[in-house]
Formats: C-alpha cells, sequence, structure tokens
C-alpha cells in the first residue's frame, strides 16, 4: 500500500463541547464541521491541521466503544486511533495487510465520517496503536 498522509488522529473526549473549546480557544483551530455516526455511536467534531485533521469523538450511547474507551481510561478521553490516507484504495490495501497476517477489525471497507471509506485494523497486529485506513472516493 502507499500511505500518502496521516489524514487524521482520532482523540476520544467525554464532553465534545468542553473539548472544542480547547482546540479553539487555546490552540486557534476551527471547528469546521460536526457530524453524527450512527453507525458507530458517536458525534464527531473536525479541525484542519496542514493536511491532516484532528477528529473529536464523543460517545452518543452507553454501548459505545468511545464510552468503553472512556470508561478503561478512568472517565479521561485520550488518543484513539490513528488514520492512515491510502492512495491505492482501502479494499486493496485491506487485502494485502490480510496476505501479511494482520488482524482486522473490517474485513472490508465501510462508510465513516467525512465522507471517507475506512476500515480498522487491530491493535494486536499495529504496536497497540488502533489504526484506520482512509480513502476520499470524491478525489
Ligand atoms: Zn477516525
Amino acid at each position: 500500500m502507499k500511505i500518502s498522509h496521516i489524514e487524521h488522529i482520532g482523540i476520544a473526549v467525554p464532553n465534545l463541547e468542553e473539548a472544542i473549546k480547547y482546540y479553539e480557544n487555546v490552540l486557534g483551530l476551527k471547528c469546521y464541521k460536526q457530524e453524527v455516526v450512527a453507525d458507530q455511536k458517536v458525534t464527531t467534531a473536525f479541525f484542519k491541521v496542514g493536511d491532516t485533521k484532528i477528529e473529536l469523538l464523543e460517545a452518543t450511547s452507553p454501548d459505545s466503544t468511545i464510552a468503553k474507551f472512556i470508561e478503561k481510561n478512568g472517565g479521561r478521553g485520550g488518543m484513539h486511533h490513528m488514520a492512515f490516507a491510502v492512495e491505492d484504495g482501502v479494499a486493496e490495501a485491506l487485502a494485502e495487510v490480510q496476505e501479511k497476517g494482520v488482524k482486522v477489525i473490517d474485513k472490508a471497507p465501510r462508510k465513516g465520517a467525512d465522507g471517507l471509506n475506512i476500515a480498522f485494523l487491530h491493535p494486536k497486529s499495529t504496536e497497540a496503536v488502533l489504526t484506520e485506513l482512509c480513502e476520499d472516493p470524491n478525489k
């Protein structure tokens, strides 16, 4: 696969509104979009930092993976995943990593936030960092 850049860094937050305040008022970034991803039971908020985005994730339900992550982390948020943009497509990249014995969470690409096709690799196979592969289908 060919990775072009870090597409985004996903950060779990217990309170989206409070977190947005930090990113805007302290770091001077601008939240350009908020989006509910029903599939993943999260509300997301996006900031651009060069070619990379920050994706804040707040759980919309106690059985959301983000709610479980925060619970495990003693009620605090934290870095949740790293997402790479792959140039040759997520489906191809998934096939390639599975051939290399990598455990995947998504066996096929699915729709993620911000219009991307995404798939997650299992942290057991990615040096303990939950890793997302993405492609922008409109590019
Ligand atoms: Zn993500």
